[in-house]
C-alpha cells in the first residue's frame, strides 16, 4: 500500500522550483553571513515594495519561532496576549510564546470558524483592569485562520481599532498570508498595516520553501534590538541567503501568490467534488487551501485503508491541506475515495 500524505498538510510537500532555484543561484560563492548580504537586503526591499510601506522584515526558521519573538518583542512579562481558543500560539507552539517573552499569558476567547470577534475581544479587554490582572497588551489573530476562513480588510480593522482605543497592539499570524491574498483579492497592505496590523508574520514555508518565515514589523518602535531577540533564541541563521534568496525570488516574480492560488483552487475543487455525498458534510467554509470535513467513522478506516493519511485535531473532523504540489489528479483520487467510501 502506498502512503499518501498529499492532504495531510501543506508542508507534507516539497520545495517548489521558484525557490529551488533561488537557492542554487543562491549557492554560487561567497556571500556576507548572518543577514549583511545581497538576497536577505533584496527580499527585505521587496516586501517594502509589496505591502507599500517602509516596514522593517526579518527571516527566521519556522513559525513557532516567528510568532514567539515578534509577541515577545511586543509585550513585557506582565502582559497578556488575546487569541483564538484554536490559535497555533495557544495549541500548537508548546507555550513558546510564554517561554520567550518571559512568562506573557495567552487570554483565549471563543468565535465561529476560529475567527475572533471585536466583541468577544472586548469582553476580554475590559473583563479585569486591576493590577492582579495580566495586563492585555497584543491582540493576536490568524490569517487565514485555522480553520480556513478569511477575515476581511473591515473586520480585521474593526479590531484594530478597538485594540488601538484600549492600548493594544495587533499581531497576525500569517503562516498562508498569501493564501488570504490569493482567496481575497486584496492588496498586502490592505490586509495588514492599512487595516490596522503593527506585525504580520508572513509564511514561506506552507507556499513552497523549504523553510523560513519573515518577521514583518510596520511599527517599526517595536522592532528595536528584534536581531538580538533572533540570535538570543537560536534564530539568526549565518547563512541567511538560504532563507532570503526564495523570498526574493517568489516576491518577484508573484509565485508566492500564484502558488497560494492554486493550493486554494484545489481546496475548492475538492469541497466541490465531495459535499453532498452520502455521509460527508463540509464544517467549515472553504476561503483558502484547508477543507474540513465531517465523515462517518467508518470512511476513516477505509480511507486509511487506501493509505490516506489526514489530521483530526480540531473536533473530529478530517482536515484536508492543499499545497502549491497538489496536483487535479490527487484531489480526484481523494474524491474518488471518499465517494466509494460513502
Ligand atoms: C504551520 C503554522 C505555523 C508555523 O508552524 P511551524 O511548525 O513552527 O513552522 C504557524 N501558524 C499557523 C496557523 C500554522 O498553520
Amino acid at each position: 500500500m502506498i502512503s499518501r500524505f498529499e492532504f495531510a498538510s501543506d508542508n507534507t510537500a516539497g520545495i517548489c522550483p521558484e525557490a529551488m532555484s533561488a537557492l542554487t543561484e543562491a549557492n554560487a560563492g561567497a556571500a556576507a553571513s548572518y543577514g549583511d548580504d545581497g538576497y536577505t537586503a533584496r527580499a527585505a526591499d521587496l516586501f517594502r515594495e509589496v505591502f507599500e510601506t517602509d516596514c522593517d522584515v526579518y527571516f527566521v526558521f519556522n513559525g513557532t519561532a516567528a510568532n514567539s519573538l515578534a509577541l515577545a518583542s511586543m509585550c513585557q512579562s506582565y502582559h497578556s496576549v488575546i487569541t483564538h481558543d484554536a490559535a497555533h500560539v495557544e495549541v500548537d507552539e508548546c507555550g513558546a510564546p510564554q517561554f520567550f517573552s518571559n512568562g506573557v499569558k495567552l487570554l483565549t476567547v471563543p468565535g465561529e470558524n476560529g475567527k475572533l470577534s471585536a466583541s468577544e475581544v472586548e469582553r476580554m479587554v475590559t473583563r479585569r483592569t486591576d493590577i492582579h490582572y495580566p495586563k492585555p497588551k497584543v491582540v493576536s489573530l490568524t490569517l487565514p485562520t485555522e480553520l480556513g476562513a478569511l477575515y476581511s480588510a473591515a473586520e480585521i480593522a474593526a479590531i484594530s481599532e478597538l485594540a488601538r482605543n484600549r492600548g493594544l497592539k495587533v499581531h497576525v499570524d500569517g503562516a498562508r498570508f498569501a493564501n488570504a491574498l490569493a482567496s481575497s483579492g486584496a492588496s498586502a497592505k490592505d490586509l495588514s498595516w492599512k487595516a490596522g496590523v503593527d506585525v504580520l508574520c508572513c509564511g514561506g514555508t506552507k507556499i513552497g520553501m523549504g523553510m523560513g518565515e519573515a518577521v514583518v514589523f510596520f511599527d517599526r518602535g517595536i522592532s528595536a534590538e528584534f536581531a538580538y531577540r533572533c540570535k538570543q533564541a537560536g534564530q539568526l541563521a549565518s547563512k541567511m541567503r538560504f532563507l532570503a534568496a526564495p523570498w526574493a525570488a517568489m516576491l518577484k516574480d508573484g509565485s508566492w501568490i500564484r502558488h497560494a492560488a492554486h493550493a486554494n483552487a484545489c481546496a475548492r475543487r475538492l469541497a466541490g467534488a465531495i459535499r453532498g455525498q452520502p455521509g460527508v458534510s463540509i464544517r467549515h467554509p472553504v476561503e483558502a487551501n484547508a477543507v474540513f470535513a465531517d465523515l462517518p467513522e467508518a470512511m476513516h478506516a477505509r480511507l486509511a485503508d487506501r493509505g490516506w493519511h489526514y489530521y483530526r485535531f480540531i473536533g473530529s473532523s478530517a482536515r484536508f491541506m492543499c499545497s502549491w504540489a497538489t496536483r487535479e489528479q490527487d484531489v480526484d483520487r481523494l474524491a474518488a475515495d471518499i465517494a466509494e467510501a460513502a
